[in-house]
């Protein structure tokens, strides 16, 4: 059990991270430890399942740059291995007065980040595009597209495994004892050697980060995002994707309509404070999770902060009338007895002292190891790119 480079996490980063390894360097001695029992049971198999395109971010970004290579990549990718995807486009629309410099905020990063095809559509545009949909402006995005990124992480595990990688499931770091050679991890599997690591440990990254008895410059803080599904005989309200103007406080989007590559349509995520890491549930707790979370001086300053919104989060969460109201300033035929509860997905939100929630992807390199700190969305979309830079570093 000696290798040159150990990846902990099989989500689709860490994944990526070692099948670009591998393209870099043919027979390089890499492995994948998760410790469930199969790859991408997290955030990558609970997510929206969204190429996205790269309007949202900070022009110069890590995330603007990535996710607007990333799409174009994950698209080639989907293709070469006939993996389904749909380039179904979506329109992001302002409902009120209030929304509309968010929305031309919007088109200004858009152009800069190079997303392709963006436009301003005239409302007679958008009802021909969403004919259930209404606003005061819309902005039509023709390159985002669906896909399924479960799908996505079990090709590339099946291309690290014809490469010579190997993918150690059931197999949980918990312990990192670094050498002068060599770093030791102690796994429910034994330990083992290897020259280099790279922490890819999603909802758990901090942990492996103090680990290896370094300063936790950030904590992981879970939000959760619950799911609608709009039953079978209503989905003719959204024919594809229907987004509202975020809020720019947050790296979050907003309730909206995705249409599932699956088939289907779903209706969230909203973002409510978990009460444990991997917590699907809403009465999911973990003494230990929430107990981390109230000790940190940034969680109180976020609180201080934002608590209004959170308040709202929380209503919505437990009000399926309040979440109704939320997306029927988008549709507003949907009614409450069109939805039905479709699941949760749990986002690995990097949280500083300060109370700032970080915006951007945050790579960290130290001694012999990389953090992959922050990967929030869109870096399912933007997985290969990511890999490639964090393979570079190494
Ligand atoms: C609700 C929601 C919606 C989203 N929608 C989109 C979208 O539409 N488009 C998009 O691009 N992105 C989206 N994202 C973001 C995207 O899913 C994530 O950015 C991406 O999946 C992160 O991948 P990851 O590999 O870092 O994390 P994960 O998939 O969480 O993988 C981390 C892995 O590390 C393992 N692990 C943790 N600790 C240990 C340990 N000690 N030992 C061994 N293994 C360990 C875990 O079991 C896990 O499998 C969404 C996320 C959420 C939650």
């Amino acid at each position: 059990m000696e290798f040159e480079l150990v990846i902990v996490g099989g989500g689709i980063v860490g994944l990526a991270t070692a099948l670009q390894s591998l393209r870099r360097k043919p027979g390089l001695r890499v492995a994948v430890l998760e410790k469930e029992p199969v790859f991408a049971r997290h955030q990558t198999g609970h997510n929206s399942g969204v190429i996205h395109s790269g309007l949202y971010y900070k022009p110069g970004s890590l995330k603007a740059r990535n996710c607007v290579a990333g799409a174009a990549r994950m698209v080639e990718f989907c293709r070469e291995h006939s993996i389904p995807f749909d380039i179904c486009g979506k329109v992001v629309v302002s409902t009120d007065e209030s929304e509309r410099a968010g929305l031309d905020e919007l088109m200004r990063r858009g152009t800069a980040n190079g997303v392709p095809g963006l436009r301003m559509i005239r409302i007679e545009e958008l009802k021909e595009l969403e004919p259930h949909c209404t606003g005061i402006a819309a902005m039509q995005v023709p390159g985002t597209g669906i896909v399924d990124y479960s799908k996505v992480a079990a090709k590339y595990a099946e291309l690290i495994q014809q490469s010579g990688g190997q993918l150690m499931t059931s197999c949980e770091v918990r312990g990192i004892v670094k050498g002068n050679s060599d770093i030791v991890l102690e796994t429910t599997r034994g330990a083992i050697k290897s020259s280099r690591v790279i922490n890819c440990a999603g909802l758990h990254s901090d942990r492996i980060l103090k680990l290896t008895g370094e300063a936790r410059p950030y904590q992981i803080v879970p939000f959760r995002g619950e799911y609608y599904e709009i039953v079978p005989e209503r989905r003719k309200l959204v024919r594809s994707l229907i987004y509202p103007v975020a809020d720019p406080r947050f790296p979050f989007l907003g309730v909206h309509f995705t249409r599932r590559i699956s088939g289907g349509i779903e209706a969230g995520p909203n973002a409510v404070l978990a009460l444990k890491r991997e917590g699907y549930k809403k009465t999911d707790f973990s003494l230990r999770d929430t107990a981390e979370t109230a000790a940190y001086p940034g969680f109180w300053r976020m609180t201080a902060k934002y608590w209004r919104s959170g308040v709202g989060e929380y209503y919505r969460s437990l009000s399926k009338a309040a979440f109704t109201r939320a997306l029927q300033k988008l549709v507003p035929e949907i009614q409450s007895s069109d939805l039905e509860p479709a699941g949760a997905g749990v986002r690995a939100q990097a949280l500083d002292r300060s109370g700032k929630l970080l915006d951007d992807f945050v790579i960290v390199r130290s001694d012999r190891i990389i953090h992959v700190c922050n990967v929030p969305s869109p870096a399912a979309t933007a997985s290969l790119v990511i890999g490639e830079q964090i393979a570079e570093m190494v």
